[in-house]
């Protein structure tokens, strides 16, 4: 399973060279939301698809969000950038239409992998549960935006949430669970490599970082 963060593509492909796995043999990529983000890697540079044989997983909440004029009149937000995040989602969702799949909240999407609603910042945003030989890694897209001020602040908005209240439900909750089953958490906006732990802090939580050395590096 891969998700995308712009800023980050050229490390997930230096990962998928040093795990020698060729693009072609990418079969699925799941996506948390309609964010560019988070799917701007699924494009080339010369705007064709990075993984020609991938097909696309998506919440159907957030395709219906984003396809059916989305209101953002309630971001504090240049009303370009607004406009231009709802182009790039239409025009995103429109190419990626005939290699879509559509999911239900909490569906199964494989066995192993199950997506959890994590909405807020956008009303179809999804977490995801990965679970392999007995390990579980909880994937939380944009739901914790930072690694200090969402576990020790998590009412501290960004810009983005289109619904305040329930961001702060979500982050909660992923955080608890997290905490409670010592989950391996995936957080995309967290530091390379965005993999750690979250613990308990009195009313709050803290983020453990695992130890990540580059291949060949002692
Ligand atoms: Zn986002």
């Amino acid at each position: 399973m891969l998700e995308f963060q712009t800023s980050k593509y050229r490390m997930l492909q230096l990962y998928v060279a040093v795990k020698d796995i060729a693009p072609e043999a990418i079969d699925t990529i799941i996506l948390s939301h309609a964010h560019s983000d988070h799917y701007g890697g699924i494009f080339d540079e010369e705007d064709g698809f990075s993984f020609p044989n991938a097909r696309y997983v998506l919440s159907r909440v957030e395709w219906t969000f984003w396809m059916d004029q989305p209101d953002l009149s309630s971001l504090a937000l240049p009303e370009l950038l607004k406009q231009r995040t709802v182009q790039l989602a239409q025009n995103c969702l429109t190419r990626l239409q005939p290699k879509l799949r559509l999911i239900e909240d909490g569906e199964v999407i494989f066995p192993g992998i199950a997506a959890i609603p994590a909405k807020g910042e956008t009303p179809g945003h999804s977490a995801f549960l990965v679970c392999s030989k007995g390990d579980a890694m909880l994937v939380v897209g944009d739901a914790w935006p930072h690694y200090r001020l969402t576990p020790e602040h998590p009412d501290w908005l960004t810009a983005f949430d289109l619904d305040p209240e329930q961001t702060v439900r979500t982050r909660r909750t992923l955080l608890d669970r997290a905490a409670e089953e010592k989950l391996l958490v995936l957080a995309y906006h967290f530091p390379w490599p965005s993999l750690g732990r979250i613990l308990r802090r009195g009313a709050n939580w803290s983020w453990e970082p695992v130890e990540y050395k580059w291949p060949g590096h002692p």
